[in-house]
């Protein structure tokens, strides 16, 4: 029989695509099932995107690229940088891979050793944790019940001589909080006490955010540019989930060692996607205003909805399209079928079984007694989402 590496033990299955496979399992039963739990925009690509790769296809641009992306893209990414975030790079402190998650992966094989301690603010990303583990880091997590958000305190308190690395994400996948200038500023000035400590900040949300104006920490406090790895992509902004194109910005050595495993696994990302990221980049953004409106008043939907849920409790989010909702109040409660529901596991299951709508537990996230919901949905279906889980909430007593 084939032994498995114990390093495969030590990983898990996204809980996002485990409760997505449930619902969909059910549905094949023949059950109606209102899936609040997309980790990605219901729009479609934009039209001038996908004309852009079908340009490229035309014009045989089919073969293999340089492993760490074309220089056409990496000029878009610079442009990008310089345009949106101030931050200066040249071409070889830039990677381009197949999604955020795999420069991710690829920064975290790179550097992380047995040992080595990875500061992750909680509520995190399912996928930190278990890439960290996966190389023998050790995920320090640490629980921001003020607002979802780190702050300078807590942080100082959890660094040691072994940390590596600080994850900063925002806004924030599954609170949807986003830190302002100040709050930066004050991480920063923390940061900069602990030379020993590198910084990666994922911002793939970034052009997701509402009457708030987003930073990254590298362009708020200039003196960490050197320690800072910068994580951002096509996915969530221009609707290219399925496309695969994810870049990393930062020290050009590291960047260097990250290309060369990238060299040794997946090659270049695909050359087709990497045309239409650069018209991505480059081309006209107008559309991402409305889709941000969209966004906006679906999130202003959910909130006036749920508000009238009984026991539940959360703070309105200021970017990305989730909302992080605190079940507490109604653990220890019976449902009409007399199962006591004991955590956000519980209320997960009953929420799926019970009333067909599925939602994320906040446990996935590192924080239990919470739900994620995703408002990346059409009105109709968080209208029916948001009644089902209005109904489950009354009928636990
Ligand atoms: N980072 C965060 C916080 C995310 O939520 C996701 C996707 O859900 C990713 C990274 C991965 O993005 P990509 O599609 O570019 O791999």
């Amino acid at each position: 029989m084939l032994r498995f590496a114990e390093r495969i033990s030590l990983i898990k299955p996204s809980a996002t695509i485990a409760i997505t496979d449930k619902a969909n399992k059910l549905r094949k039963a023949g059950k109606k099932i209102c899936v609040l739990a997309a980790g990605e925009p219901d729009f479609d690509t934009p039209d001038h995107i996908k004309k852009a790769a079908i340009h490229a296809i035309n014009e045989g641009k089919t073969k293999y690229t340089a492993v760490d992306g074309t220089y056409e893209l990496k000029e878009a990414i610079i442009s990008k940088l310089k345009r949106d975030n101030d931050l200066q790079y040249e071409p070889d402190q830039i990677c381009v891979g197949a999604g955020a998650k795999q420069v991710l992966f690829n920064l975290f094989m790179a550097t992380v050793d047995y040992g080595d301690e990875i500061i992750i603010p909680a509520p995190y990303w399912v996928s930190y944790v278990d890439m960290v583990s996966l190389f023998g880091g050790i995920p320090v997590v640490i629980e921001c019940i003020e607002n979802f958000k780190l702050t300078p305190e807590l942080l100082k308190q959890n660094i040691t001589d072994k940390t590596k690395w600080l994850i900063i994400n925002s806004p924030n996948n599954p609170s949807g909080t986003v830190y302002t200038y100040d709050e930066l500023k004050n991480i920063a000035q923390v940061l900069l006490e602990y030379p020993h400590v590198n910084i990666v900040t994922d911002d793939i949300y970034e052009h997701i955010v509402y009457d708030i104006k987003f930073f990254t920490i590298a362009q708020v406090e200039p003196l960490l540019y050197d320690r800072v790895f910068v994580v951002n992509g096509v996915s969530k902004a221009y609707a290219m989930t399925g496309w695969r194109i994810g870049y990393i910005a930062g020290n050009r050595r590291a960047i260097e060692a990250i290309s060369m495993l990238q060299s040794q696994s997946t090659s270049n990302p695909n050359s087709i996607a990497q045309a239409a990221a650069i018209e991505a980049l480059n081309g006209d953004h107008s559309f991402l205003q409305e889709r941000t409106r969209i966004f906006k008043s679906r999130r202003d939907f959910v909130v006036e909805q749920l508000s009238k849920a009984p026991w539940l409790s959360f703070s309105v989010p200021q970017g990305a399209f989730y909302m992080f909702i605190s079940c507490e109040g109604l653990l220890g409660m019976q449902t009409k079928a007399g199962t006591v529901i004991y955590n956000d596991l519980d209320f997960t299951e009953y929420l799926l079984a019970s009333h067909s709508v599925a939602v994320v537990p906040g446990t996935a996230f590192g924080m239990k007694d919470f739900i994620r919901i995703s408002y990346a949905a059409s009105y109709p279906q968080l209208e029916v989402g948001c009644n089902s889980v209005i109904r489950a909430c009354q009928e636990v007593s």
